[in-house]
């Protein structure tokens, strides 16, 4: 069987995971937690970046420093991961779903302005399968609107727009490291802060509503609890795996983008005979191979075509039940104007293998079996 999925290892994971144990240091904010983050900030050229136990946490974080209430307004795309919207839902916001593009399933940027009402605080953008959002046009509404901009870039981890790494663009940027994406640490994430006036809140939350980071430097000579906050860093033992990845970042990057483009390359003829639409990566963007999808006709074909890659022993799957159809979506949020694409467009997607250290032959397999599908 092909695996949809194989979480990457690249060599000195169990080395650094040996060497934080002998350190005797395993809780949170040590060594590799702290190579981890200054390899990210230097990396992605942002100014604070806070290592988190999920990119749900992070997303968490972003919502309470972004003053979110209960009855406010939170924008955001149907088409996502059900934490895009549990981090606001748990603020007692209401997330205001809005259709998005047929090209990259992203939100689409023209649709956003009509949804805000004077309830509004924030803009969530998902840059779905790791390819950006239009966030010139993004921020723009957001600074006339006085809107915080929150990126969800769970999956975009060294993607860029217009030069600028994903999740570096907002106001808070998060990523994950969860064992189905490029770079991982079982269960993790990080927080991007833009503002300098909100590393200090965030450094308080994260660590329980105490000043323990300033003390830690040395700022203050006792800690207490200064607001509410809760526990969101990682183990050391997590950090130590991250960190082996992030040294090999290059190699987990060429080795994704050497299937990527070979399914590209290879399944392009069907595209363009019609039989089925390939991602999309806008102009002025690039991305970091996080996903391969292709669309099939409609829903039944797609039903069939998984069953067809099952028969050939390659799992290939689909995901997100639009949230707004979804009970907690349909409960707690609702859609703003007409949902045009999001149903429409995510019943035709269907995503191939995609992992690092793929082997040629197995990517061959896959894209035989695409082919003699619609042969
Ligand atoms: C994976 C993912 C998340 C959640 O990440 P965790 O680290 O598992 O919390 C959130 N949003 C999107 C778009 C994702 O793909």
């Amino acid at each position: 069987m092909i695996p949809f999925n194989v979480p990457p290892c690249v060599g000195n994971e169990i080395n650094y995971i040996e060497d934080a144990i002998k350190g005797r240091k395993i809780s949170g904010d040590g060594k590799y937690t702290g190579l981890c983050s200054g390899w990210l900030g230097e990396h992605l050229g942002a100014r604070k970046i806070l290592l988190t136990t999920s990119c749900t946490h992070a997303t968490e974080m972003a919502a309470i420093l972004s003053g979110i209430r209960e009855g406010d307004e939170v924008i955001m795309p149907s088409y996502t991961f059900v934490s895009t919207a549990d981090a606001f839902v748990l603020r007692g916001a209401v997330p205001v779903f809005v259709d998005i593009r047929p090209d990259t399933m992203n939100i689409d940027e023209k649709l956003i302005e009509q949804a805000i009402t004077p309830r509004t605080k924030a803009i969530v953008v998902v840059h779905y399968a790791g390819v950006a959002c239009e966030m010139d046009t993004i921020n723009d509404i957001a600074r006339r609107h006085n809107l915080a901009v929150i990126e969800d870039a769970a999956q975009a981890v060294l993607s860029t727009y217009k030069g600028k790494y994903l999740g570096t663009i907002g106001d808070y940027g998060c990523y994950s490291f969860h064992e189905t994406k490029n770079y991982s640490m079982g269960e993790g994430g990080a927080l991007v802060i833009k503002n300098e006036d909100m590393i200090e809140p965030a450094e308080i939350i994260r660590e329980k509503g105490t000043n323990r980071s300033k003390f830690f430097r040395g700022e203050i000579d006792k800690y207490t609890w200064v607001e509410a906050g809760s526990s969101y860093l990682p183990s050391e033992l997590n950090a130590a795996y991250l960190f082996a990845q992030l040294e090999k970042a290059d190699e987990i990057f060429e080795d994704r983008m050497r299937t990527w483009n070979r399914y590209k390359d290879e399944l392009s003829d069907l595209e363009e005979s019609g039989s089925i639409s390939l991602p999309v990566i806008p102009e002025g963007c690039t991305h970091n191979a996080h996903m391969f999808y292709i669309k099939t006709k409609d829903l039944d074909e797609r039903t069939r075509f998984i069953n067809h890659m099952k028969e050939h022993d390659i799992l290939a799957v689909f995901h997100y039940v639009p949230l707004h159809s979804a009970p907690a979506g349909r409960k707690y949020g609702r859609f703003a104007g007409y949902d045009i694409y999001t149903t429409a467009e995510s019943s035709r997607l269907v995503r191939l293998p995609l992992y690092y250290g793929m082997n040629d032959d197995d990517a061959g397999a896959v894209i035989e079996a695409v082919r003699s599908f619609y042969s």
